[in-house]
């Protein structure tokens, strides 16, 4: 588990599941706009509560490309969140290390430590990094 306190987790997840809500607010909106109302009742769930069921995978079925930027954006809260319940959430997935809360408060979603993500993008942030 990161060294996170109750309180920090708590705040971290109150956002994810905010932004969450946004989204969804977004995605039944184009929805709407498509003609797909009759499938938005599968939308007034609440993150976690349709158990193994991801919205991602549920909006990946309608297979509008305008939604696509939101379901990357929705399968990363799920994630995140999927995370928090299972205690990973808040160590980078590459190297282990607790991710800061202020890149949490940030990026309520990052899966890595900043070291990780610069590296990943390709910005070596520190001269002298260790060549594998
Ligand atoms: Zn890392």
């Amino acid at each position: 588990m990161a060294a996170l306190t109750p309180t920090q987790l708590d705040l971290l997840v109150t956002k994810l599941k905010e932004e969450y809500q946004i989204l969804l607010r977004e995605v039944r909106g184009e929805l709407e706009n498509s003609g797909n109302q009759h499938r938005i009742d599968l939308l007034n769930n609440e993150p976690g509560d349709s158990g193994d069921e991801s919205m991602a995978v549920a909006l990946a079925d309608f297979n509008l490309t305008i939604l696509d930027r939101h379901i990357d954006a929705i399968r990363d809260i799920e994630a995140a969140l999927k995370r928090v319940k299972d205690g990973g959430y808040g160590v980078c997935t590459d190297c282990g290390v607790d991710i800061a809360f202020p890149r949490l408060q940030a990026y309520p979603t990052a899966k890595r430590c900043i070291a990780c993500q610069e590296k990943r993008e390709g910005n070596f942030a520190h001269e002298g990094h260790p060549k594998m």
